[in-house]
Order: C-alpha cells, then structure tokens, then sequence
C-alpha cells in the first residue's frame, strides 16, 4: 500500500483505542474496569436534548454556515461574556465539530511548514500528533524539577526563531493540575513580548475543585482589542456538558483569524452538523445545574480516589485540582509504562492509559469519571497486582485469579 509520509507519521489516538479493547473485552463477557475513560458517565442535559429533537422533527436538516448557525454562535458569545468578562463580535466566533477540529483548524490556520508549537509535558495526546499533521513541529517542554507545571523561563527558553505557538491546558489532561494565575499571566506576557500565538485549551476549564474559580486568561493580557491580539481560547459542550458524541466546539480570536480557519473548515467539513449544533445551543441557553451537578460528583470521585491511592505504598500522586484524570507516578513498581499498563489490562482487566503517551515515562493516567464501585475496585486490582506482599488469590466475580507474575 502507498500511504503518505504524513499518514505514515501519525498515530492512532492511543486514548480511542483503548476504549474499543475495552469494549471489545466487555462483549466477551470480561469484567473489565475502565479509568482509561475520557468521558463523564451522565447523559446529555435534557434542554441539548429538546433543542435537538426539535430540529430533528422538521426533517429540514441542512448545510449550516461553515463557522456555526446564528443561534449557537449568539449562546458562544453570551458564554464568553459571563465567563471571561469579554464581549466579542461574531466574526470572532468559530463553532466546529469538537474542540479537536477548532484546534486544528487553527493550527492549518497559523502553521507554515516547520513552524513550531511548544507545550508544557505532560500534554493531551493529540497536541504533537496535531502539530505534526498542521506541518509543524511539536515542542514539548520538561519541567526541570519533575512536576507538571514548567516555569515560564523554562517555556521562554524553547522559544526560538521557528516558534508560531504555545498551547496551555488547564486544568490539564492528564495531571488534572490546574496551572497558577501566575504561570499562566507570565506566558500571556511571553507570547505579547515575542508575537506568538497563544491558545488556552479551556476544555476543563469549569470542571475544578476545592472552592477555586476558573482561570480567566483575558485577564493577563494587555492587549486591549481582540482583532489586534494572538491570544485564542478553545472551548466545547464535551466535558462539561457531558456531549462528547455531540462533537461541538469552538474558538475565540481575532476576527482574521477566525475567518480564516472558517474557509479551512468551509473545505474540510462544511462545518459541524447542524443536529449537533442544535443540541449545543439547547445546552447553553438551558438550565445549568447539570455542570454543578457533574463537577461535585467529579470532585467526590477524586477524592474517593486520592483516599485510594493514598493507601498506595510507593505510589506518588499530586491531587489534582480539575478534570476528571490524575496521574500518578508508578515508577517504584514499574519504570516502562506501556508495559505497566499492558500488565494490568491483561492480568487484572483494568484499563489505565500509560504516561509515555503524554510525554512522561513512569506514570499512568488514572480516570475517575466512572462511579465509585469503578474506582475502588479498580485500584484495590492494580493494588493487588502490584504488590508482591499481596494474598495470591483475587476473585473477580465469580473468577479466580492466581498471581503467576513477579
Ligand atoms: N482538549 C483536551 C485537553 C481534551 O482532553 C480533549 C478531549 N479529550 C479535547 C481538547 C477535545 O475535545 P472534543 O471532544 O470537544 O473534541
């Protein structure tokens, strides 16, 4: 088969694969447990739902403007202004099938060939496969004392002559870390002192625990006019909103910016479908309990894990502060994560995703969007399997297990 150098470059999204295994695994009747999962458990809100059906009724189902109907982008913009305090015009809005395809429209947008995008490690999955599929070149940069969160000297460091852009996640996929005011208002400052693009991935951005409030990144900044400035925050009905299958994202920027990446759009898709925009109007102008609802279960989950993990001898983990992923770091029991990873999903049937993936050897990310029951007897598996002063037997149901390893 010819295949592309590109297609011969890209790999399969290692988060996507492993909710199939874990599918297939199910369907043969495997008591499997997934914290590999990149999902909220709850249904989509009833009004997404309503606003949905209500489309869907009329049978008129059509083309939509390649950047989103009038309708979605009207809620986008109320969004913004409650949330980040800015009011912005239309033409600064794109909607798109998912956050994923607003960030790479952008980075089709901004890349010429070889130009380079830097993010902190650990990172989303998909920012280097991205990059590279926009023609550039990912840089991901190491904190130097092991944590999850860079120093800005240590950003403005990997910025070169090649450097177009710098990508923020925060709170982030995988730590759960939530970046401080400070890190993220000095890489604001950065990227306005050395004329880079910055996008703030705010995917999580209102799923955060522990009284905090989420991160404004307009604060920072001191360009005052949007079409004047580089800074673009992504946004979507995934998370929060638990819409995932929907595919609904979005991005603010500066008008040019944004018309651009809608021509891209207008040629990749025709833009996102217009169900799914219905859907995601629905939820922004409905009733917004759901997302309270869903961060304080997120928040017990976490702290239902950490309790766990906590009781884990030799098992190293920062509380994570959002999200609904932590990342614990494995390597007193096992340096190789794939290899860690593949061990539990064989011997013990949970479903963990290794750290390699995000950049960061010796760790693993663990999910806890699932329910309770999930996360503690996922651990009290891995637990069980990785620990040599374990009982040699585990029942899995009705299934025995005998350690044969280590
Ligand atoms: N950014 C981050 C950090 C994510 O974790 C995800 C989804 N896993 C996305 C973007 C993509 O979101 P969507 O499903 O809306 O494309």
């Amino acid at each position: 088969m010819s295949l592309s150098q590109l297609a011969r470059s890209i790999c399969e999204s290692p988060t996507l694969k492993l909710n199939e295994t874990a599918a297939l695994l199910r369907d043969k009747g495997e008591p499997v447990i997934h914290l590999g999962g990149g999902e909220p458990k709850s249904k989509a809100p009833i009004d997404a739902i309503v606003s949905c059906c209500s489309l869907l009724q009329t049978g008129d189902v059509k083309y939509t403007p390649a950047d989103g109907i009038p309708s979605l982008k009207k809620a986008i913009i109320r969004y913004t202004e409650e949330h980040y305090d800015r009011l912005v015009a239309p033409e600064n809005v794109i909607a798109s099938s998912g956050a994923k395809q607003s960030i790479m429209v952008l980075l089709h947008a901004i890349l010429d060939p070889k130009e380079e995008v830097i993010f902190p490690v650990p990172y989303w999955v998909s920012y280097p496969e991205m990059v590279k599929l926009a023609g550039g070149v990912p840089i991901p940069v190491t904190a130097r004392d092991g944590g999850f969160e860079p120093t800005v000297e240590e950003l403005a460091e990997a910025v070169g002559p090649y450097t177009k852009a710098i990508i923020l996640n925060s709170p982030n996929n995988p730590s759960g870390v939530v970046y401080s005011d400070e890190f993220i208002a000095g890489v604001v400052e950065l990227c306005e002192k050395r004329n880079l693009y910055l996008v703030m991935d705010d995917t999580y951005n209102r799923l955060i625990f522990d009284g905090r409030t989420p991160t404004n990144c307009y604060r920072f900044t001191q360009v005052r006019h949007l079409d004047s400035s580089k800074l673009v925050v992504v946004n979507c009905v995934s998370k929060m909103y638990a819409m995932t299958g929907f595919r609904i994202g979005w991005a603010i920027g500066a008008k040019e910016l944004i018309r651009a990446m809608t021509n891209i759009q207008s040629q990749e898709t025709s833009g996102p479908a217009a169900p799914s925009q219905w859907a995601a109007t629905g939820a922004l102008n409905g009733v917004q309990s759901s997302i309270e609802s869903l961060r304080l279960t997120l928040e017990n989950n976490r702290n239902v894990m950490m309790t766990r993990l906590g009781a884990f001898d030799g098992v190293k983990v920062v509380k994570p502060g959002g999200t609904f992923y932590c990342f614990p770091d494995f390597s007193a029991c096992e340096r190789d994560s794939q290899k860690l990873s593949r061990l539990l999903l064989d011997k013990v049937r949970v479903v963990t995703v290794p750290g390699r993936e995000f950049g960061m050897e010796g760790h693993l990310r663990l999910s806890f969007c699932g329910t309770v029951k999930d996360i503690t007897e996922g651990i009290d598996r891995i637990k069980w399997a990785l620990d040599p002063g374990a009982p040699n037997e585990l029942y899995l149901g009705d299934r025995k297990l005998v350690r044969d390893w280590r």
